[in-house]
C-alpha cells in the first residue's frame, strides 16, 4: 500500500450517492464490503438497489477522496510492470480479440478514441489489428499514463472524461471501457460521448454485470464487480440498456464478456477476511498465470449459458 497509515484511518471524505437510472436517493441494501484490493479506506461501504433496478455506492467517495482511492500503485496506470510477461501475454490476446470486434466499424482514416486509455495499450493493439490507417486517441488523467500514451505516438485529452472538452461530431468509434461504473453521473458523461460522435459513429461500452453467476454467488460482500470504493454504480444488461437509450443512443448490440478475473478476485476478497490475506495475494490472484488459465476454460462455458460477470453494449447516436 502506497499510503501512510495516518491517511488510511481517517474516515473517507463522502457524499450521497443516486441511483443512475432515475436519479432516486432511495434504496434497500443490496451488499457491504471493504477496500480489499487496495486497503484506502477502514470505512465498511455500501451498496444499495433502487426500485427501479439502478444499483448505487451510498455514501461515495467525494471528489476530494479520488487522490486517495485511486492511489498510484493502481494496476491500470501500469500494466506492464504489475503484471508478469504470462499474464501480459493473456492481457494482450484478449485486447487483440477486443481490436478486431472493432473491425465492422472501422474504415480506413477512422479517428478512434478511448476513453481511459492508461499507458495506451489498447490503442497500440487496435494500431497494429488494422493494415489501414487510423487516428488513435486517449482520455486519460495519471500523469504516467499520459505520458505513456504520448510517447507511443497517441494524441491524448488530458484529463477525467467528467471534465475534459470533447470536439463535437468528430469520432467514428469511442470506447468506454470498465469506465462508466466509476463516474459520479453515467448520462451525462454518455451524452457528452454521444454528441462527440459522428452521425454514423458508434461506441463500445464494457461494465461489470450484476446478473452473472459470480456476481450472485458472492453478492453480498466479496463479488470483485464491486471494486469498493472505486465503482459508484452498478447495472444488469437491462438497466445498460435503459441508461444508454436515455442518454440519446440506440443500443445496436449486447453480448457478456469472458471475465475470469472477478472469479478470483471474489475468493481473493473472502480469504482475505478471513485472515488469509498473503496466500490470497500470492497465489489466488488474477496475476496467477496457474489459476487464470483454468479459470478462463470455465468462463467460456460461462459465457455459452449465462450472462458472465462483464458485459459489452454497442450504441450508435439516434
Ligand atoms: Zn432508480
Amino acid at each position: 500500500m502506497s499510503l501512510a497509515p495516518q491517511t488510511v484511518e481517517e474516515a473517507l471524505p463522502t457524499e450521497p450517492g443516486a441511483c443512475a437510472l432515475c436519479g432516486s436517493r432511495e434504496g434497500s441494501p443490496f451488499a457491504r464490503g471493504w477496500d480489499f484490493e487496495y486497503g484506502t479506506t477502514h470505512d465498511e461501504l455500501t451498496f444499495r438497489r433502487c426500485a427501479c433496478g439502478g444499483v448505487f455506492l451510498d455514501p461515495r467517495p467525494a471528489p476530494a477522496a479520488l487522490a486517495r482511492i485511486y492511489p498510484s500503485n493502481y494496476y491500470s496506470y501500469d500494466f506492464a510492470n504489475k503484471l508478469g510477461p504470462l499474464v501480459m501475454r493473456f492481457k494482450a490476446f484478449t485486447e487483440r480479440a477486443k481490436a478486431r470486434a472493432y473491425e465492422p466499424y472501422l474504415s480506413p482514416g477512422a479517428r478512434v478514441l478511448d476513453i481511459g486509455s492508461g499507458d495506451g495499450h489498447l490503442l497500440r493493439q487496435i494500431g497494429e489489428a488494422y493494415p489501414h490507417p487510423l487516428a488513435l486517441e486517449g482520455v486519460e488523467f495519471s500523469d504516467h499514463g499520459i505520458a505513456a500514451t504520448e510517447a507511443a505516438g497517441y494524441r491524448v485529452h488530458c484529463g477525467r472524461i467528467e471534465e475534459v472538452e470533447l470536439p463535437a461530431r468528430a469520432f467514428d468509434l469511442v470506447i468506454l471501457n470498465q469506465l462508466i461504473e466509476h463516474v459520479r453521473d453515467p448520462r451525462d458523461v454518455l451524452e457528452r460521448i454521444g454528441a462527440s460522435l459522428k452521425p454514423k459513429g458508434h461506441l463500445f461500452i464494457e461494465t461489470p454485470n450484476i446478473d452473472s453467476l459470480d456476481a450472485r454467488l458472492f453478492r453480498r460482500r466479496y463479488w470483485g464487480g464491486y471494486h469498493l470504493p472505486r465503482h459508484f454504480h452498478l447495472f444488469d444488461t437491462r438497466g445498460l440498456h435503459r441508461l444508454v437509450e436515455s442518454a440519446g443512443l440506440v443500443q445496436v448490440a449486447q453480448k457478456p464478456l469472458v471475465c475470469p478475473q472477478f472469479w478470483i478476485i471474489s475468493v481473493q476478497n473472502w480469504l482475505k477476511e478471513r485472515g488469509a490475506e498473503r496466500f490470497a495475494e500470492r497465489v489466488v490472484s488474477p496475476f496467477n498465470p496457474l489459476l487464470l488459465a483454468p479459470v478462463t476454460l470455465l468462463e467460456i462455458l460461462h459465457q455459452r449459458f449465462w450472462w458472465t460477470s462483464n458485459q459489452q453494449l454497442v450504441a450508435r447516436p439516434r
